[in-house]
């Protein structure tokens, strides 16, 4: 029996619901229950109608639903898949700025560990950044961690200062603006579609800035035939299956995050089997991590 049929029959013998994240691979998607962006992923958690959620996505997402469900069990094919810009923070930073600045407001992506969730005011995703931060209150002095290049476009978006931190996603920002010239001479029809992870100088030349939910929506809507992705390449498959017919040009061959794609159908089945790996985020953390998350879902819908 193929692996991916074996899953298919296991998941469904032990009640667990697979979330995948759109840059997991096609084949991972495929078997998914519920597939979309971390903030999806988080609220999908949240809905799950069974009590054992397998998240195939790297570990912060795993985290997210385990904070946000603990009646729930939530199991990781792969425990060492992790975001190197979420393990980038140092909660020292963090907890100095709260410090110096006590009436400010920290706004954590959630591409964060939960012990950074749990001293953050709001939790924020590039689908919903601009909406929470556009109610959040005018005269707050806000730190946003830890994309540099989501909180540059989100501050020009929102016309708004945001006090930064020193990080990005190294898959994002090694685009560069020539990367997109180039493609653009190769596909001169071609829209140019970036997720707001990129530089400014490559989101300067995108036709639509968005998520991947974003990108993968636009994607949808557009009449044009040719679609330069500027994100990781999992989110190909995803807009063929939306939008079939559509030449979708990568901008760059390393957008693919290592990380994303150590999740495979063997290590899913094995984790279905053994039921590993359980993730647990140990109280009080969990339920200080909660009310950041939840303020999201609550601010963002
Ligand atoms: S694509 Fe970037 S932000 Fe997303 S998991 Fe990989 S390294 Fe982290």
């Amino acid at each position: 029996m193929l692996t991916a049929d074996r899953i298919l029959e296991l998941k469904k013998e032990k009640s667990v619901y697979i979330i995948a994240h759109y840059y997991q691979r096609p084949e991972v998607q495929d078997i998914a229950d519920f597939v979309g962006d971390s903030y999806a992923m988080a609220v999908a958690a949240k809905n799950s109608p069974l009590d054992t959620i397998l998240v195939a996505g790297v570990d912060f997402m795993a985290e997210s639903a385990a904070i946000l469900c603990p009646g729930k069990t939530v199991l990781t094919p792969e425990p060492s898949a992790t975001c190197p810009m979420a393990d980038s923070v140092d909660i020292q930073h963090v907890l100095e700025y709260k410090e110096r600045y006590p009436d400010s407001l920290v706004v954590s992506y959630v591409n964060t560990p939960a012990a950074i969730k749990a001293v953050s005011d709001i939790c924020v995703t590039s689908s919903n950044a601009a909406k929470i931060i556009a109610k959040l209150p005018q005269d707050a002095r806000i730190l946003f961690i830890p994309d540099e290049n989501l909180g540059k476009y989100i501050a020009s978006k929102l016309n708004r200062s945001l006090d930064l931190y020193p990080s990005c996603c190294p898959i994002h920002a090694a685009v560069t603006a020539d990367d997109i010239k180039e493609q653009k001479q190769h596909y001169p029809g071609a829209e140019v579609l970036v997720h707001p992870e990129c530089s400014p100088e490559v989101v300067a030349l995108a036709d639509f800035v968005g998520s991947t939910a974003g990108i993968l929506d636009y994607a949808a809507r557009s009449g044009k035939k040719q679609l330069i992705i500027v994100t990781e390449c999992g989110i190909m498959h995803s807009i063929n299956k939306v939008s079939p017919g559509k030449e979708l040009i990568l901008a760059h061959s390393e957008l693919i995050c290592p990380n994303m794609k150590s999740i495979t159908l063997d290590k899913i089945l094995y984790s279905l089997e053994n039921r590993e790996t359980v993730v647990s985020v140990p109280e009080p953390i969990r339920s200080q991590a909660v009310t950041a998350l939840e303020k999201m879902i609550a601010y963002a819908s």
